[in-house]
């Protein structure tokens, strides 16, 4: 029987995750520009390689688990209703994010015992209350597929992150709450650790922002909030500007730039020092990025 994930965190402790599933998903092949609208509507993202390559979405988790991630988040960022209509497939949305849940759990039950699967759903879009119930269907489809952990994920202003914390937290079971775009979102932590009070929040996670900009925000989350922080960055994914919702299509491309494993590292260990707790990757980061965590989170 593994350890709690709380346990493992209590007392300073610290836990890898892995890195961007989408974006690890695309470079392997998979087309994951289904459902964009011209002129830059995100569709269900990963969506697709939940029913035309599981296998695919399995061997992600199972090399990020392979690299030394402790943590693998669930290929469910975007499989609720309102995001895979755009694809034609929202009524699969509670088939595909069970699948996504089942997956995870199993790479991990091969791969890793220990380690821990997180259910990543992010709201479809800002302030709609409908959005919020997508998210509370979801954890449960996710708590069902078996996951330790619910992550709420790429949300960004304070009311939003509360509804969505309140839409997750019914399941029971520990929740991270992912903060994207820093620069914008985490200008006041203050204002979201209090807007928080008295809902169950065990993490905060400074997510899909630029590195720099976590380096800049993690601080004043840290003296804002008690419970554990980390952070998962994005290095580089840039939208094409032309892109159509062709499947032959990627509608972003992965420029890791300056930004190579040991560069990602650097930061990690910087983040540690601001009390980051959890450290892995967003877009464009891979399994090669996790590998370069691992001696600096591990020790
Ligand atoms: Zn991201």
């Amino acid at each position: 029987m593994r350890e709690s994930i709380m346990a493992r965190l209590k007392d300073g402790g610290r836990l890898l995750m892995d890195g961007g599933t989408g974006s690890e998903l695309q470079r392997r092949g998979v087309g994951v520009a289904r459902g964009v609208t011209i002129g830059g509507d995100i569709g269900p993202w990963s969506a697709r390689a939940l029913g035309e390559a599981p296998a695919l979405v399995r061997e992600v988790h199972e090399d990020y688990l392979r690299a030394g991630a402790d943590i693998i988040i669930t290929n469910s960022f975007w499989t609720n209703q309102s995001r895979m209509a755009m694809d034609g497939i929202g009524e699969k949305w509670a088939e595909y994010t069970r699948i996504a849940g089942e997956l995870a759990v199993e790479a991990r039950d091969t791969v890793n015992p220990d380690a821990y699967v997180a259910g990543g759903i992010a709201p479809s879009n800002q302030g709609s209350p409908s959005i919020f119930e997508e998210l509370r269907g979801q954890a449960e489809a996710l708590a069902d597929a078996g996951v330790d952990v619910i992550l709420p994920e790429y949300v960004g202003p304070v009311e939003d992150c509360a509804a969505a914390v309140d839409a997750c937290s019914e399941v029971g079971l520990p929740l991270f709450l992912g903060v994207k775009h820093v620069n914008q979102f985490l200008q006041d932590p203050e204002a979201l650790s209090a807007a928080l009070k008295g809902r169950r929040v065990d993490a905060i996670l400074a997510m899909c922002s630029a590195p720099e900009y976590i380096s800049e925000r993690l601080p004043a989350l840290r003296g804002a909030f008690d419970g554990v922080i980390g952070a998962y960055a994005n290095i580089g994914y840039l939208w094409v500007e032309n892109a159509t919702g062709d499947p032959n299509q990627q509608m972003r491309v992965i420029e890791w730039g300056e930004n190579t494993p040991g560069r990602y590292a650097e930061y990690g260990e910087e983040w540690m020092g601001m009390g980051a707790q959890i450290i892995g990757g967003c877009c464009a980061t891979g399994p090669e990025h996790v590998e370069a965590l691992r001696p600096i989170v591990k020790g």
